[in-house]
Order: structure tokens, then C-alpha cells, then sequence
């Protein structure tokens, strides 16, 4: 673990602090999302002065969490606040420029390629989720863990496993998990909201990504197009979670999905089968993230894009495959 404080640090950071501003990553999701809840209303719950910020929103999918209508999408001008902190996120750009000048106090992370860019960073990539943090550390940071807390916590650990299947996950998970159900978390329920259920438009928008699918040696890959999004009427800027149902093919070691932007940007995300590693290709990129699940924004066109990264990718398989082999 990478950690420049301890805990008595951090309990000590958060109870001196009364104005707390606290933020996740752009195109958030369920971790992003459930970490800022999580968070943020326990530190409400500690009579703390909280502002939640999501710079993009967050998609209306996410509604069922408790405490999702205080999320705002920049920071109240007229406060001054004495502490920021970053969730989920590995580097500052992936913060959207929530914090603007001021820069970021506390960094919490479970990605192995963050970037330790907080005057404390507490990151631990041995944590299936940001949420799975905090469920085991709110409370030695004096913070509470009611109804609502533990239902955002849940479903952060939830989504980021892709419902306790992802290759990271662990029985300290499962206990932190039955911990989370303990304190009132409804998991069926959760699981449902979070993995199961799924829009029209959603379903709609991936069947232009699922027409469009190609496939060579391993890889498959395919691209969503602002025209896409237009055409399916989905009104998030993200993958739509296309991306679990991609990295479901079992002839793909390795999916990549492009998602163009309206900034003259693409996003891509790479998912890996157990054995290969994504995140030093995305970090090659300037992106980042986890050994099965990693993506970076790039400037340029799609199809620019698209052949820059398709290229690397086939090498970057070809030589973890010859390395297996040697
Ligand atoms: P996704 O492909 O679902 O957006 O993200 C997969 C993983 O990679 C997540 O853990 C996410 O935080 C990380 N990730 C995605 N995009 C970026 C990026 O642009 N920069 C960095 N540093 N990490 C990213
Ligand atoms: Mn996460």
C-alpha cells in the first residue's frame, strides 16, 4: 500500500475540518458514485459542511442511490473550503478540474497506477473498489456507516467487481460486503439496480457498437459514435457498461471499446482476461487504471484514434504472449 499517513492522520484531517469538499472522477461510475455518497454523507452525518461534486453528473441510472439529488456539478463559488478530497480517481486530469487552483488534501484510491497526486494519498490497489476503502476505514476515521452509507458503499464494491466476478476479488470483499448488508444495505436489491437492469436506450445505443464489432487474434473491438448516441437517444457520455458485455466473448483476451466524445476526444477502455495486464498499455497512453480494466482519453478522430490504439494493443498482446511462452 502506498500511504504517506496513517490513520490517526486522517481522523485527525477529517475532525479539524469543517467545510469538506469531495469529488470523483469524470464519466463516474458505480465506485465514483458510491464513494462520493459514502463519503460525503458521512461526513453530513458528522455535522460537517459537504459539498458532493460530479463535474459530468452522473447518469440517471444511479438515481436509486440515497443522497444522488445533492450531487452538483461545480463547487459552490462562495466557500472556502479548509479540505478537498479525490475518490476513485488516479490522476488530477481525471478529475475534470473540480478543484480548479486549489488542489487536492487527501487522495483515496484503489488503482495501482495512481499518481499520489494529494498532500496525502491513501491508496491501496489491494481494495476491489474505493467503496471497499472506505467500508473498512470510515469508522477509524471517526465517521459513521448508516442505511444510506452503506447502500452507496455496496454498490460501489458491486459494480466494480461486475457482481464479485472480477479477478481481484478477495474474502476480505465478502466480509466488508456482509458488513455493509449488517448495517442495512439491501444486497439483491442493489445487485439488481446496479448490474441487471438496464434502459431501452441503453440496450439501443450498444446495438450500433454490436454491429460494428471486429475481431483478430484475440482481440475484439469496436467503437460508439456520438452519432451513436444520437440515433439511440442515451444522454450519458460514457460506455454504457458495453464494456462487461464485450469482455464476456470468450475468445477475447483483450476488448477495446472507443467511445467518441463531443470535445474532440475518444475514450477508450481496454478489458483484459486473467493473465494479461492493460494497465501499462493505458498508462503508455497516459491513462490508467487496473491489470484487467484500464482506459485513457485521447485527443483526435475515431478512426485516427482507433488505428493509433488498435496497433499498440496488438503488439502489447502479442508480446505478453510471447513472454507466457519464454
Ligand atoms: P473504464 O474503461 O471503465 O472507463 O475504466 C477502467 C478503469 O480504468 C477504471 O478503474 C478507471 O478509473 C481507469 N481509467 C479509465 N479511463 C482513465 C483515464 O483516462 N485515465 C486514468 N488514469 N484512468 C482511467
Ligand atoms: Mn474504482
Amino acid at each position: 500500500m502506498t500511504q504517506n499517513n496513517s490513520i490517526e492522520a486522517i481522523r485527525d484531517l477529517l475532525s479539524n475540518a469543517q467545510k469538506i469538499m469531495v469529488t470523483s472522477h469524470i464519466r463516474p461510475d458505480g465506485d465514483a458514485i458510491g464513494s462520493l455518497l459514502g463519503l460525503g454523507l458521512s461526513l453530513l452525518e458528522a455535522g460537517k459542511q459537504v459539498s458532493m461534486v460530479l463535474v459530468d453528473g452522473f447518469p440517471s441510472a444511479f438515481r436509486y442511490l440515497p443522497g444522488s439529488n445533492r450531487i452538483l456539478r461545480s463547487a459552490p463559488r462562495n466557500i472556502e473550503f479548509d479540505l478537498t478530497i479525490s475518490l476513485d480517481a488516479s490522476d488530477p486530469e481525471r478529475l475534470g478540474n473540480a478543484f480548479g487552483e486549489r488542489g487536492v488534501d487527501l487522495n483515496i484510491d484503489h488503482h495501482i497506477t495512481n499518481v499520489n497526486f494529494g498532500k496525502i494519498n491513501f491508496v491501496d490497489p489491494s481494495a476491489v473498489a474505493t467503496c471497499a476503502i472506505l467500508a473498512e476505514h470510515l469508522p477509524e476515521w471517526g465517521l459513521k456507516i448508516n442505511n444510506d452509507i452503506a447502500t452507496a458503499l455496496l454498490s460501489g464494491i458491486i459494480t466494480d467487481t461486475i457482481g464479485f466476478r472480477t479477478s481481484n476479488m478477495n474474502s476480505k470483499a465478502m466480509r466488508i460486503t456482509a458488513d455493509l448488508m449488517d448495517h442495512g444495505a439491501n444486497l439483491p436489491q442493489i445487485y439488481t439496480e446496479a448490474l441487471v437492469n438496464r434502459s431501452f436506450e441503453q440496450i439501443l445505443y450498444w446495438s450500433y457498437a454490436l454491429q460494428k464489432m471486429q475481431r483478430q487474434d484475440g482481440i475484439i473491438w469496436t467503437t460508439l459514435s456520438l452519432a451513436d448516441r444520437q440515433l439511440a437517444g442515451y444522454n450519458g457520455n460514457d460506455d454504457a457498461d458495453l464494456n462487461n458485455l464485450l469482455s464476456s466473448i470468450s475468445e477475447a483476451d483483450i476488448s477495446v471499446l472507443f467511445v467518441e466524445q463531443n470535445n474532440g476526444h475518444v475514450k477508450v477502455s481496454w478489458r483484459a482476461k486473467p493473465g494479461i495486464n492493460v494497465s501499462s498499455l493505458a498508462f503508455s497512453f497516459g491513462g490508467g487504471g487496473h491489470p484487467a480494466a484500464s482506459g485513457v482519453d485521447l485527443q483526435g478522430a475515431l478512426t485516427d484514434v482507433q488505428n493509433t490504439v488498435m496497433e499498440a494493443t496488438f503488439a502489447h498482446l502479442k508480446q505478453t504472449k510471447d513472454e507466457q511462452i519464454s
